[in-house]
């Protein structure tokens, strides 16, 4: 995960270990390294501007410090700098004060949404919570039963259309799971909407109908890590279009560069709250952006 970046500022740290105070030139040179490393990570060019003016900023106002040298003093600031980026705290999800809370996936066709339904829904499981998942995406073939596999896995319950009633409505589907959940007291209702290969304006109207019909307490924007920079297009799209609260990044494991986790905060001022890093329903975590950077800076 994010091997570039961590080998590129791993060696414009070590330029700096010799040196016993810095000089603009240092700093100059310093920042204008770790912008290359941001632009060859595939960050957002708004992103790495920010990013580097701070960077900037405060390695000219540091102190010389007894404690830290020029390059630890650097890490620093680098550090705090990538945890403002990633979002600073972690933001945990937001219960609703009566059950169920509710919590709507959007996203494009094989961003990870239905394997990230399941790995939620285990996730909420093991915390002592009795999710619900709610096929609402009816529009691919084999979502239903996909999604189906995905709670028998998670060991949750499924609400879906019942096969045989033609495709069904999504909105209607998604208001009657509401209901199910309560009946059955569930106390999470997890729904899964349709997503397209493309951003698709009938996608979207959907997302935003199914948005308005049940008023969730969550709506999570899922987005494969991998596509990088092409992320930030995607999760404004989904901005405009449905709105969401908060982004879950999958498919960390296999992203070498970074691009789409350092921009996507920045760029939508939504903070990124889970990930996912593998195919098994354990391979998935609350986000932290501390740890992250440390993950980066490693
Ligand atoms: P959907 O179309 O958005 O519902 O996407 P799926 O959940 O069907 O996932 C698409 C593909 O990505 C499947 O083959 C998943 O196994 C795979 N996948 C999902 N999440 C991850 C992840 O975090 N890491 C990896 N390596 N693969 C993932």
């Amino acid at each position: 995960m994010f091997e570039t970046l961590s080998d590129r500022l791993t060696s414009v740290f070590s330029s700096l270990r010799s040196k016993g105070r810095l000089s603009d030139a240092d700093i100059d040179a310093t920042t204008r390294e770790i912008r290359i490393a941001l632009l060859e990570a595939d960050v957002a060019l708004p992103v790495v501007k920010a990013f580097v003016a701070q960077v900037k900023e405060r390695a000219r106002g540091a102190e010389v410090s007894q404690a830290l040298n020029p390059a630890q003093q650097v890490v620093k600031i680098v550090n705090d700098e990538l945890i403002e980026i990633l979002g600073g705290e972690t933001r945990r999800l937001r219960y609703a004060k009566t059950p169920p809370t509710v919590i709507m996936l959007a996203g494009l066709q094989g961003s990870g949404k239905t394997t990230l339904a399941g790995k939620l829904a285990r996730w909420l499981r093991e915390q002592g919570h009795t999710p619900m998942l709610v096929a609402a995406d009816l529009q691919r073939p084999n979502a239903v039963q996909q999604l189906q596999v995905m709670g028998e896995r998670a060991q949750v319950a499924v609400y879906a259309p019942e096969p045989g009633n033609g495709v069904g409505d999504p909105v209607d589907v998604a208001r009657r799971s509401i209901d199910e959940a309560r009946r059955q007291q569930h106390d999470i209702v997890i729904i899964d909407t349709a997503g397209r290969l493309g951003i698709d304006q009938d996608m979207m109207r959907q997302a935003a109908d199914i948005r308005a019909a049940v008023t969730p307490d969550e709506v999570l924007f899922v987005v494969d890590a991998m596509i990088g920079q092409d992320a930030v297009t995607t999760a404004q799209a989904f901005m405009d279009g449905v709105g969401f609260d908060g982004v879950v990044l999958t498919k960390l494991d296999g992203d070498a560069r970074g691009g789409a986790a350092l921009s996507v905060r920045h760029i939508t001022g939504r903070p990124i709250m889970f990930a996912s890093t593998g195919e098994k329903l354990e391979d998935f975590d609350a986000f932290h952006p501390d740890r992250m950077a440390s993950r980066i800076l490693d």
